[in-house]
């Protein structure tokens, strides 16, 4: 523990001690503690958010369409027909073998369920971030820094996006205090689905927010590419048919020609002799047309006609008619050929234009996906069962559904319990924080109470539903893209696979 958390060796008389995590805080009346989520209020220790429930029913569901936080309903009245605990807002026992903040149970369809609720302090945790943009962010593996520090780093791209691997116990615990505080915030606030400036050694600058377009060097990104250069050429290879001679669709992984393409072959097109710098993969696909960047196609090409070789003088003829096109649709050039088969810029035909704009319509909007990925597979358990291991394995059994405030968790496969969600799922403002440095992150165990004895729960603390349920609670409506945690179809013991 770092020297200035150290907790003074006596309580003073007016101080309560907050013993929900390592930090251990001394916490004076009217105050709170390190990481605002206790306080003392007159001399009891209060969790400040309130615990959030989901709340079915009609009144409920209503607010599902009203606005970015729709999620969050201030009724006072409980209409629904069945309320599901999450962890948000509920809390932290410390030591790991305490029971968990709240062990409730509810006959769901017939059946006893128990669910398990705690706010888990996840020292190993971290945020992939999924960027929808072709352009050059820097080199993989480059490190990615906010105020100076780094935080994470660039990793293996996707089919027209860029990846990000964040935090991580490397950089909340392993570097200086400050790269430990400085990660913990932005995963924090990435979690909470704020924006966070970012900037990537030898990259670009950034601003992440999740649900929100990226903002790539202060340019908010429109459109993720509709495929690669090959795969746009297959794709709108027949309707630029008939009304040019050749489309160059300029992509930074794979630039496309459509004489040369299987595409353009099949539709029996005349070699049009436009050859483009590069690497040729295959028929019609070239690798490396340029360098990466923040230009056409995810290239830094700004003058499409840098990447073109002179015109084989053998196939190419005055008149030709080429178009050059971005993965997006959104930059376009239109050329014909003159006497010595060099492209001049000419004014693009209406069909050509209209393929432009199909291919711009196809593209879906750009977006920053975060998901929060931790390891529960740890002393969290304990808070669960006096039997760690056996709520791994009933997990692994998928006899209990993981979730994180309330939205599914994907659980990788192997040891441990390492979960994976998607913070747009989950409600606003579901993370917290301690300054040890550590994420605080909703999870909940949901099973049959026959299935919680046999795993050595802690039984003596299960509570009726009816008991944690308060006029305080903060309700969110179900999100409908969600499956219910409750529901007996996500288990194997209705499969008959106990
Ligand atoms: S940091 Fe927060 S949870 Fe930890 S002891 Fe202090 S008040 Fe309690």
């Amino acid at each position: 523990m770092p020297d200035d958390l150290k907790p003074a060796d006596a309580v003073p008389a007016e101080k309560i001690r907050c013993d929900a995590c390592p930090v251990m805080c001394y916490i004076a009346e009217g105050k709170s503690g390190a990481c605002d989520r206790y306080a003392n209020h007159a001399g009891e220790l209060l969790r400040l958010d309130p615990l959030t429930v989901i709340q079915s029913g009609a009144q409920a569901v209503a607010f599902l369409d009203q606005g970015e936080n729709a999620q969050d309903w201030d009724g006072d009245v409980i209409q629904g027909s069945r309320t599901f605990v999450t962890a948000v807002g509920a809390g932290t026992t410390y030591p790991d073998y305490k029971p968990a903040p709240f062990i409730v149970s509810q006959e769901v369809e017939g059946v006893d369920m128990v669910t398990v609720v705690t706010e888990g302090i996840f020292s190993y945790c971290g945020v992939k971030v999924k960027l929808d943009t072709d352009r050059h962010i820097g080199e993989e593996r480059a490190i990615v820094r906010v105020d100076g520090e780094a935080i994470g780093h660039v990793m293996t791209s996707e089919y027209g996006s860029k990846m990000l691997s964040l935090g991580g116990v490397e950089h909340l615990t392993g570097g200086s205090k400050k790269e430990g505080r400085v990660t913990c915030d932005a995963l924090l606030r990435l979690c909470n689905r704020a924006a966070v400036e970012m900037s990537v050694d030898d990259g670009v600058t950034m601003v992440v927010q999740a649900g929100h377009a990226p903002v790539i060097n202060g340019v908010t990104e429109k459109l993720m590419r509709v495929g690669c250069g090959s795969a746009t050429i297959g794709m709108f290879a027949k309707q630029w048919h008939g009304h040019v001679d050749e489309v160059v669709v300029v992509d930074d992984h794979i630039t496309g020609i459509l004489s040369e393409h299987e595409a353009g072959r099949g539709l029996d097109m005349t070699p049009s002799g436009i050859r483009v710098n590069g690497r040729r993969s295959t028929p019609g696909r070239y690798f490396q047309v340029a360098d990466p960047g923040t230009g056409w196609g995810g290239t830094d090409v700004q003058d499409p006609l840098s990447i073109l070789k002179p015109a084989d003088a053998k196939k190419a003829w005055p008149g030709l008619r080429l178009l050059m096109i971005s993965t997006t649709g959104e930059q376009w050039a239109y050329y014909v050929l003159d006497d010595a088969l060099v492209p001049q810029p000419a004014e693009i035909t209406p069909p050509l234009l209209a393929v432009a704009e199909r291919i711009a319509e196809n593209c879906e909007p750009s977006l920053c996906s975060v998901l929060f990925m931790g390891g529960a597979g740890g002393s969290l358990r304990a808070g669960v069962t006096e039997n760690p291991v056996r709520l791994t394995r009933s997990v692994k059994d998928a006899l209990t559904y993981v979730s994180c405030g309330g939205a599914e968790a994907y659980v990788w496969p192997g040891g441990g319990i390492t979960v994976m969600v998607d913070v747009m799922d989950m409600p606003t403002n579901s993370f917290g924080y301690v300054p040890t440095p550590a994420l605080v992150a909703p999870i909940e165990f949901t099973l049959r109470r026959e299935d919680y004895g046999a795993l050595g729960g802690h039984v003596n603390h299960i509570q009726p539903v009816e008991t944690v349920i308060r006029k305080d609670n903060r309700r969110v409506a179900p999100n409908a893209s969600q499956p219910d945690p409750q529901d007996s179809r996500n288990y194997r013991w209705t499969r008959g696979k106990p």
